[in-house]
């Protein structure tokens, strides 16, 4: 598609990229990273979670590309306390807010569909054409081709069969979400090439990291230093994040990538009406498949959708037998850092 026409923003993993990409825009998730100055109090309440914040102080710092537009998704209140400081900041900009199922059964799915539909029609308007099938469809067979790569490069590293550091494939989740997905699997292979494999082995304490956002690449690097070695983890800035889009032309494409989306294994706000603890039930498989004798959390705080499931979270880990470490950070690398001696301790205690 020759013709691009400049970036949309969004911030929630659940955003149909296909579609921004088939209306001629490159998606481009605004992750709660850089050092903007706190400003998102002026406009926001303070005890709101920081990843709503960091995204606004971005945006009231004028640290991020220009955007044609922004798509968010009903994820959560401050999500949609985000949304409305946005058009207060940004009134000229294109903006959208659709609704997102909290469950994935069919009426959830039909429902979710409309939802995408209305992002198309309204990307068509601000795009001054409409959209058609086949720009639908190569928009996700480019975004499966970005979640094969990045599946099969994760398993391999994680696997110990690529010596590539886990900061590294951070540096190319973020790039898969903020730059041409045209391009991206070209970027990452050179990415690849220029990041000479490490030269020793992590021998560190398999552990599994699940939670929400943590793009920093240099998180990895400190989990690292505390003798800590991420050998899977289920995180929406990492793994969680790419889940190809099972295209049914009999289903209908818009159909199928609201299944595929909503079908994804789920962050703490969708929910399983038929099994209320199921997320920390998948969770426990995860950490026994992958074989860490431990499991680091790491959560937003003041995130209301995860911290209402952690209590049934540490109970699955508990009944299991799982050693469990929850970090509440505030999207920076010094909330992290402040807990250094805390994961030193339970890495420590692990190794025992
Ligand atoms: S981190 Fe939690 S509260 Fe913040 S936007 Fe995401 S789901 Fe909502």
């Amino acid at each position: 598609m020759s013709d691009m026409k400049g970036y949309i923003g969004f911030a929630c993993a659940y955003t149909p990229l296909p579609i921004i990409y088939a209306a001629g825009y490159t998606p481009y998730r605004v992750l709660p990273m850089g050092d903007s100055p706190d400003q998102a109090g002026h406009i926001l309440h303070d005890n709101l979670c920081p990843h709503i914040k960091r995204i606004l102080d971005r945006a009231m710092g004028n640290d991020l590309p220009d955007l044609a537009g922004i798509v968010f998704m009903n994820s959560c209140d401050a999500m949609r306390r985000l949304a409305d400081a946005w058009h207060h900041i940004r009134p000229d900009e294109y903006s959208i807010f659709l609704d997102l199922p909290a469950t994935a059964d069919e009426l959830s799915i039909s429902f979710f569909t409309g939802e995408i539909s209305k992002l198309a029609v309204a990307l068509s308007k601000w795009r001054g054409r409409n959209i058609s099938a086949t720009e639908i469809e190569y928009g996700i067979l480019l975004y499966n081709q970005i979640a094969d790569f990045m599946n099969e490069l994760t398993e391999k590293i994680y696997k110990g069969k690529a010596n590539i550091h886990r900061a590294v494939l951070q540096e190319l989740f973020n790039r898969s979400v903020t730059g041409s997905p045209i391009t991206f699997i070209e970027d990452a292979r050179k990415i690849l090439s220029e990041n000479r494999p490490n030269k020793t082995v992590n021998e560190g304490v398999p552990v599994f990291l699940f939670g929400h956002l943590l793009p920093d690449p240099e998180a990895f690097m400190l989990f690292e230093s505390c003798g800590a070695k991420i050998i899977l983890d289920d995180l929406c800035t990492g793994s969680r994040f790419f889940y190809p889009v099972a295209a049914d032309g009999k289903k209908g494409l818009v159909k199928s990538l609201a299944e595929s989306l909503l079908l994804r294994p789920p962050c703490a706000r969708t929910i399983d009406s038929t099994m209320p603890g199921k997320i920390g039930k998948i969770l426990i498989s995860k950490a026994r498949e992958s074989g860490a004798r431990g499991a680091i959390a790491h959560v937003v705080k003041f995130c209301d959708p995860y911290l209402s499931r952690l209590p049934s979270i540490r109970e699955e880990f508990r009944k299991a037998g799982i050693p469990l470490l929850v970090l509440e950070g505030d999207c920076t690398l010094r909330s992290i850092g402040q807990q250094q001696t805390r994961i030193e301790a339970f890495i420590e205690m692990l190794r025992q």
